[in-house]
Order: C-alpha cells, then sequence, then structure tokens
C-alpha cells in the first residue's frame, strides 16, 4: 500500500475537477452569509456521505464535520474550510454570477469549499493506506468577528478524535495557477475595530462661535491619528489604522453637534495591539478637549494574528514540492495585513494557512479579494486540493 504514496495524486485531482467547478459554481450562485449557510452546509452533508464520511451537521449553527477512519488507530490530521460570502453586490456577469442581491462571494470562501470537498472525495478513497483519522471542517462565517471558528472550537470540533494538526486553504488570485504561497511563522494580521464619538454643540452655520462644531474637529482626529504609525510607532513594525466610516450633521447651514467614526486597526504583534488603541483615545481626548468637545472610544477586539507552525508548514511545502514542483511552490515574503479567523484553530493546534494560486494573465482573474468584481480561474482548484490530500497522506503515513 505505502507504494501508492510515490504515484502522483495529480492525474486523479484533474479527473474531479468538473465536479469541484460545479461545487464551486453552485456555491458561487447561491452565495449565503455568516451562519446562514444552509444551501453550502447541505451541499458539503451530502457530498461528504456520498463519498463515505462520517457527517455531523448543525455544527454552530450551519457548520459541517465530516470524518475519515483509516485503517490503523493514529492521530487525527484536520482540513477547515470557510463557507460565508459577504455582503457585497456582485458586478461579474458570468453565468455562474450570483443570484442573490448583495451577497457574493467575493473573498473566494465558494473555491475554499470546493476545493476541501475535492479532497474529502480523494482521501476516502486513500483511506487504507494510513493510520489516524481526517476530520474535515466545514465552518460557517469567516468574515464577521466574532465568527465561526470560536463557535466550531467551543462546539467541540477540535476533540473526539482530538486534532493534532490542521490545515487551510485560501484561493489567491495574486498567485499564479498550478502555484501555493506558503509562509512559516507570521502570515496574517490582527484585526480590531474602533468607534469614535466626536460630541460637540449644535448651531447655525453661520454663528460657529455659539457652538462647537463635531465635523471639523473630527477632521482633525482623522489626520492626526496617522501620527501615531508616523511618530509614535517603530517603524519596523508594520500597523495600520484606517477609518472605514464617518457619519454627522444633517444640514448644509447646520453646525454638526456629533460625528461617529469607525475604522480599523491592523497588527502584527500582541504589543502593538495593545498599544494603538491607547494611542488613538489619547489623541482624540486631547484633540476633542483642546476644542472645547468630548470623545468617546470604543474598541472591538477581532481576530489575533495568525501564524503558521513552523513544522506544519514544512509538511505542506514538502507536499507541494511532492506534487506540483518546487517552482511551483511560493515562499511568501510577508505576511499581508488582512485578517483570518482560522487564527484560533491555530492557537488551539499546530496549524498552516496556505494560499492556492487562481490568477492568470485574464484581467477577469485580477481583482482582489472583496472586490465586486472578484473571480478566479477555477483550474487552481485542482493545485489546492492535491495539495490538501498529499499534506493529510504524508501526515497519517504508517
Ligand atoms: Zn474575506
Ligand atoms: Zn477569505
Amino acid at each position: 500500500m505505502a507504494a501508492r504514496l510515490e504515484v502522483s495524486i495529480l492525474p486523479e485531482v484533474r479527473k474531479l475537477f468538473p465536479y469541484m467547478r460545479q461545487w464551486r459554481r453552485y456555491i458561487h450562485q447561491n452565495p449565503e452569509l455568516g451562519f446562514q449557510e444552509k444551501k453550502t452546509s447541505g451541499l458539503a452533508a451530502k457530498v461528504l456521505r456520498q463519498a463515505g464520511w462520517q457527517v455531523f451537521t448543525g455544527i454552530a449553527r450551519t457548520g459541517v464535520v465530516g470524518v475519515l477512519r483509516g485503517s490503523r488507530p493514529g492521530p487525527t490530521f484536520a482540513i477547515r474550510a470557510d463557507m460565508d460570502a459577504l455582503p457585497i453586490m456582485e458586478k461579474n456577469r458570468c453565468v455562474y454570477a450570483s443570484q442573490v442581491p448583495q451577497v457574493m462571494h467575493a473573498c473566494g470562501h465558494d473555491g475554499n469549499t470546493a476545493m476541501a470537498l475535492g479532497a474529502a472525495v480523494l482521501l476516502a478513497r486513500y483511506r487504507t493506506e494510513w493510520r489516524g483519522n481526517v476530520k474535515i471542517i466545514f465552518q460557517p462565517c469567516e468574515e464577521v468577528p466574532p465568527g465561526g471558528a470560536q463557535a466550531m472550537i467551543r462546539a467541540g470540533v477540535l476533540k473526539s478524535p482530538e486534532v493534532a494538526a490542521i490545515i487551510a486553504a485560501h484561493v489567491d488570485t495574486s498567485l499564479p495557477v498550478g502555484s501555493i504561497g506558503i509562509k512559516s511563522g507570521l502570515i496574517m494580521a490582527a484585526a480590531d475595530a474602533f468607534t469614535l464619538i466626536i460630541r460637540g454643540k449644535g448651531g447655525h452655520g453661520a454663528m460657529p462661535h455659539k457652538s462647537v462644531d463635531a465635523i471639523s474637529i473630527a477632521g482633525q482626529v482623522i489626520t492626526n491619528v496617522q501620527h501615531v504609525i508616523a511618530r509614535e510607532l517603530d517603524p519596523l513594525e508594520p500597523a495600520v489604522i484606517s477609518f472605514g466610516t464617518i457619519a454627522g450633521g444633517a444640514a448644509y447651514n447646520v453646525i454638526a453637534d456629533q460625528v461617529k467614526l469607525q475604522g480599523t486597526i491592523r497588527t502584527l504583534s500582541d504589543q502593538q495591539r495593545k498599544k494603538i488603541p491607547r494611542q488613538i483615545e489619547r489623541l482624540a481626548h486631547g484633540i476633542a478637549y483642546a476644542h472645547r468637545a468630548k470623545a468617546a472610544f470604543t474598541l472591538e477586539l477581532g481576530h489575533p494574528a495568525l501564524s503558521n507552525d513552523e513544522q506544519i508548514t514544512d509538511q505542506v511545502r514538502h507536499a507541494g514540492n511532492q506534487v506540483l514542483g518546487k517552482t511551483r511552490v511560493k515562499i511568501l515574503a510577508r505576511p499581508v495585513m488582512s485578517g483570518e479567523d482560522f487564527t484560533y484553530f491555530a492557537r488551539a493546534v499546530p496549524a498552516c494557512f496556505f494560499r492556492v494560486g487562481v490568477g492568470t494573465k485574464d484581467p477577469r482573474y485580477s481583482y482582489p479579494w472583496h472586490h465586486p468584481r472578484f473571480d478566479f480561474a477555477e483550474q487552481g482548484l485542482v493545485s489546492g486540493a492535491a495539495v490538501l490530500v498529499q499534506t493529510a497522506r504524508e501526515y497519517l503515513r504508517a
């Protein structure tokens, strides 16, 4: 049996491509927001059952877990895929475009789910050759904190059988089809949200001296907050502060009494993560005070930074070298400042999150994540599924 392991699985994964494309397109046409993934999880459960997996549904509301036991006892290796879409109106006009207004798979979780399903079908065929178990976790709501990963962990998905290591694949249009991107250590940032309310005093637009203008004070806060990044933080430690919303005022000739700002803070170290909110709060209070206004700051903690385990990452890299060839396994030089709730799995067990190339020279596949025209070259799903399967096989190799 062990000899079969040496044979490349790529041809077999290629045969599954039409199925993966069909699943991806069905999910893309029927996108569902976090914790509403009924059709998506229904499809996942159906495919798993047909392939011979033991299936558990309704975990953390819409999550699905499959367990596949090998021929002999051993450790449990897990694969996680996320299933949720985003509240975006799709601008693509392809045949498989979203049929749900204002909901779209603009992060490629349709592809992540299809890849994991392809891997599941193939793993079921190899079950006699390894010891231990494979667990596959289809997780709801990756996009909105607190997210589905924590809910799944609380529901016990890492227990019975206890997961020893976990991997996840995410499609990426910045990498070419046929390749994967991988990095040991830090790979994604902590993503926290904050709200700032500037309270002044309303009045007539022609009589500023009788009011406290919340809009002009908010303007000063917005520009000054970047001073934290530029002058108060170590330039070698990256961090981002971005305002995403601003709301205030009711009429062109009325001085606004209040402005509400919302923003995001992205950091790579726990130390920066603790420091920056305090710095923003201090600055907002100071500016508001200087101009007779008041500031209220609230922080909403999102996902902590995601760090890949060195050993598991090495195993994914090795599996990538085996099935795709060394030149197609790209070692990523830097993390990105977006967040990912796989971090909760990675904080619980040794883990690796890797990217799957789905980009080509075709401009249709050049848009970044969360863009209303996001789409990807589906052939890339073959490489992703192959690496998921090969890593699990190697890990559980008897
Ligand atoms: Zn996303
Ligand atoms: Zn995503």
